[in-house]
């Protein structure tokens, strides 16, 4: 009810839920109760969870930031959900997030954009929480939930934590089932917490994973208790440091930032290796391709024919889908379909997606080469603190520039974290990346413990 009359309060301004489905809430805390009375309590029991408007969620709306979904009410949970509910979370609601996740800013939902509920100590400007998980990341930092879930294809989970002073981390690939979740990239796609300590995102990132025969790509495998982890000593860890994550224009801020990591975690007893990843220069050029292909893929089922938006009084087949699809979709998504298809056209297949495989392999393979000198990588989260709504729209290469240091840890597939690490001199929260071996979670947690 506490969490309930904040979101009263304060949603109308920050926009973070698109739904809020109180009565349900009622009703799963009540079910808590009643269960926590019998002795059978399980491990979140009774923890109110806002959730990332991509899950699907049996009888309550599931739209993820599109008007092509506005109004799909899906018949069946997704897991990672149905895992939250078997240890006893409660939903308070549905979170705003860009367009079927496509975005740095939560500006290109259909529900308009979520505010930041930090503010600048130099501006009034409104900023925002960062994308495409900003509806997650403004719920938690304005204590309109306890946690939340997200989902993190190029960034998305960590990204908006940094923007925010929140800790959000996505597992390994194949550790969180994609079953019921919105699919974007599928090579991509991960689910995971934002939450306010690396505590609470260990402890949800232990109930959201599980092996899931419903997604081909879940792998069966045991999930460790990663809460476990946290608070370990990290005496003796070796911590690398890649030279390339020093990029042109990085303010002084994040720079510093870096450093202090690198200080806290000498004095926690870790040691620091300077070393290189060297074709980190081509991560962004490899995801923006790689991502917009499979999203063209992934979105040619939206057309208006099984679920979604269909356009009223078309006169052909074609007319249908091509009306349906110019209605439902915005702008973010049209231009990745259309970036999407040209890379996978057949003139071009070979020139740019065989290519950024290809790439992408390599950038892997750099990751593969250093985990015999460390047992984490330390890295800024973002380029920069959260920026103001508006200022990077119309230029979306300028946005796709904010993903620098996140997008490579999913073209690996590398568990990575976002922890809160300080401020900048407005005073707005500046985050430090944690990514580890595949299935290394337990370091991860471990490390961000330490720089909490
Ligand atoms: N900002 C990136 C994009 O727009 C990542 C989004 C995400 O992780 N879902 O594609």
């Amino acid at each position: 009810r506490a969490f309930l009359t904040n979101i009263e309060a304060a949603n109308p301004v920050l926009n973070a839920y698109v739904e809020v489905t109180a009565d349900k809430a009622i009703d799963m805390a009540r079910a808590s109760d009643a269960r926590l009375q019998a002795g059978q309590g399980g491990v979140l029991e009774g923890a109110p969870l806002g959730i990332k408007d991509l899950f699907c969620t049996e009888g309550v709306q599931t739209a993820a930031g599109s008007n092509m979904l506005r109004g799909f009410v899906p018949p069946y949970e997704s897991t990672v959900t149905a895992n939250l509910w078997r240890d006893g979370a409660v939903m308070l609601g549905k979170l705003n997030m860009d367009e079927f996740a496509m975005g740095s800013s939560n500006e290109t939902s259909a529900f308009g954009p979520v505010v930041n509920p930090w503010k600048s100590n130099s501006s009034n400007a409104e900023l925002t929480p960062g994308g495409s998980s900003g509806g997650s990341a403004s719920a938690v930092a304005a204590d309109l939930c306890l946690a939340a879930t997200a989902s993190d294809t190029g960034g998305s989970i960590r990204q908006p934590a940094a923007f925010t002073g929140t800790v959000g981390i996505k597992p390994t690939y194949g550790r969180a089932s994609r079953y019921g979740m919105v699919a974007f990239a599928s090579s991509l796609d991960q689910a995971g917490p934002i939450a306010r300590t690396v505590e609470d995102a260990a402890l949800l990132l232990t109930s959201m994973c599980s092996f899931d025969p419903k997604d081909s790509t879940s792998l069966d495998i045991p999930t460790p208790d990663w809460s476990a982890s946290v608070g370990r000593s990290v005496k003796g860890l070796r911590i690398g440091v890649p030279s390339e994550y020093v990029v042109d224009g990085m303010p002084d801020a994040i720079q510093k930032l870096w450093a202090d990591g690198m200080d806290w975690l000498k004095d926690a007893g870790c040691e620091i290796v300077p070393i290189s990843l060297p074709h980190t220069k081509y991560a962004l050029p490899t995801y923006y391709i790689v991502a917009p292909a499979e999203a063209s893929s992934n979105l040619a089922r939206y057309d208006g024919m099984r679920f979604g938006h269909r356009a009223e009084g078309t006169a052909s087949l074609t007319d249908l889908y091509e009306s349906s699809r110019a209605e439902g979709f915005g702008n973010e998504v049209k231009r990745r379909l259309i970036i999407g298809a040209y890379v996978l056209s057949a003139g071009f297949y070979d020139a740019y997606y065989v290519r950024a495989l290809k790439v992408r392999r390599r950038i892997a393979e750099d990751f593969d080469r250093v985990w015999d000198q460390v047992d984490a990588i330390l890295t800024p989260s973002t380029p920069s603190a959260a920026f103001a709504l508006g200022d990077k729209q119309i230029d979306p290469l300028q946005m796709y520039l904010n993903d620098i240091f996140t997008v490579t840890a999913n073209l690996a597939g590398l568990p990575g974290i976002s922890v809160p690490a300080g401020v900048d001199a407005n005073g707005l929260p500046l985050g430090l990346q944690v990514i580890g071996k595949a299935l290394d979670e337990a370091t991860v947690f471990q490390v961000a413990g330490a720089l909490e």
